[in-house]
């Protein structure tokens, strides 16, 4: 603790005194740091080794910056969230956040966005967005701080190899050759892959032997095998999600659930996610189990049915006393489960046929046979192997000079703003000590 906490004040003395620092002028094609991607985490790198008085260059396969961030919390862009600790993330370790997290926190992303002219306004739940609403802010603030530090950026670049030798790291492009003493990649994970992630950084990665944990997309939809879910696509309900992997509960998470035509989506659903990527991936059975009275005890449940059903389903079929309770279609679907006739008269439902509506309404059972992909994923879980990266630096284990930051991390945060505040922290560690260490080679 108490060196995480000198390292941030280390970081935090040179964050105030480096805009007195002169840069070092780019001879030509050779720079203090070039960074791989300039997304989230490569633009906040480029502005932290940038203000720790490195020359910088991004080298961007796409033709423009961030295009991820616009799609961002529905085009508001979620930027981080006032709730922070190791829960909200997963991966090999999920303690590896921490020395990144206790040098650059919420406090320090919130105070440099505000700096930038983000006003940062707070949602449910803790969700920060920019008080504009616009995803489009977060970019533009980023990219109008890399023009004021002098960070150039070179757009399709494609990058046909990258080699160290010595001291410096060699990037063979389509538009020549570039040097620099450090190196840090932020090519992120293989979402959205028209924004720019595609996962070709993972072939420069590997080429320096690094291992890379297997990826699979998360915060991802579910698909389900279940005839009855078209019946009810379209709805959306409070829920508690539940999975299950092998028949063993691994997870639950309660929020809007949203039934499709193909299976499970809503928040709820994405939190899980990626532990039923990687069990699909290894042929594991997945189920989840959905209650659609999760502020409800089963026997409060059972109770409430009983009067709705007995009490006072006089004259009413078993459909009728449900009315008011679901919407139509999930009624029609949980007494068809439960084995009720939709006629029946209510006042003739047995006790035990009550007791199996129950275990419907509480434990609908959807079986999961894959994931809606990639493409339509918030991010990737998996990346480069946290054991083989200083968790203080994000500086590689294996290869002096070359850093990590971002998505491309395996390192996968939950919904809510995480995964951003992920991008920008790492990227300003990775971005600082890249900027240090390239002024001592
Ligand atoms: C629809 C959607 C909504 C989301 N909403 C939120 C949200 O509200 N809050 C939140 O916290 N997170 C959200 N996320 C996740 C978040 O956007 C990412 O985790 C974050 O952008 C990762 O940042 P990054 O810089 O590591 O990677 P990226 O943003 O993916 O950036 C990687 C960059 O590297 C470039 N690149 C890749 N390969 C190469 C290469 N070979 N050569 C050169 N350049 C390369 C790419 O073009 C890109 O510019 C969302 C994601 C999606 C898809």
């Amino acid at each position: 603790m108490l060196f995480g906490v000198v390292i941030k004040s280390w970081i935090a003395e040179n964050h105030k005194s480096n805009r007195k620092i002169g840069k070092v002028k780019p001879m030509g094609r050779k720079f203090d740091v070039i960074i791989v991607g300039a997304g989230a985490a490569g633009m906040m790198a480029g502005i932290s080794a940038a203000r720790h008085g490195a020359s910088v260059l991004i080298l961007e396969h796409m033709e423009s910056a961030g295009k991820k961030i616009l799609a961002t919390g529905n085009g508001k862009c979620n930027f981080t969230n006032e709730k922070q600790g190791t829960l909200y993330y997963r991966g090999k370790n999920p303690a590896f956040v921490l020395p990144v997290f206790q040098q650059f926190d919420l406090e320090d992303t919130l105070e440099l966005f505000q700096k930038l002219g983000i006003e940062p306004r707070s949602k449910r739940d803790g969700y920060y967005y920019p008080a504009s609403g616009q995803a489009s802010a977060i970019r533009e603030v980023l990219l109008m701080e890399c023009r004021y530090q002098k960070i150039r950026i070179a757009y399709n670049v494609g990058i046909r190899s990258i080699h160290k030798v010595e001291n410096e790291f060699i990037f063979d492009t389509k538009q020549g050759e570039f040097q620099s003493s450090t190196c840090i990649i932020a090519t992120g994970g293989k979402t959205a892959k028209k924004t720019g992630s595609d996962g070709s950084g993972i072939p420069y990665i590997e080429g320096f032997g690094h291992k890379i944990i297997d990826i699979v997309p998360a915060l991802v939809a579910l698909q389900g095998k279940q005839s009855f879910l078209p019946e009810i696509a379209g709805i959306r309900a409070e829920n508690r999600v539940e999975i299950y992997i092998e028949n063993e509960k691994i997870a639950e998470e309660t929020g809007e659930l949203q039934l499709t035509e193909y299976g499970v989506s809503g928040i709820p659903v994405f939190q899980i996610s990626r532990y039923a990527s990687y069990a699909l991936q290894e042929e594991k059975e997945v189920y989840v189990l959905l209650d659609f009275l999760p502020w409800q005890t089963e026997a409060e449940t059972e109770k409430m049915l009983e009067e709705r059903f007995v009490t006072y389903g006089n004259k009413k079929s078993a459909y009728e006393a449900m009315i008011g309770l679901f919407p139509d279609k999930l009624i029609k679907v949980l007494l068809t489960q439960s084995g009720i006739v939709l006629d029946l008269s209510a006042k003739n439902c047995s006790k035990e046929k009550i007791k199996e509506l129950v275990k419907t309404v509480r434990h609908l059972r959807v079986d999961i046979t894959g994931t809606k992909g990639f493409e339509s994923a918030q991010v990737t879980a998996g990346g480069v192997d946290t054991e083989e990266i200083n968790a203080t630096t994000m500086e590689s284990k294996l290869v002096s000079g070359l850093y990590f930051a971002g998505e491309v991390v395996d390192i996968d945060g939950m919904c809510g703003g995480y995964n951003l505040q992920w991008a920008w922290s790492s990227g300003w560690i990775a971005g600082a000590y890249a900027g240090e260490g390239s002024k001592q080679i």
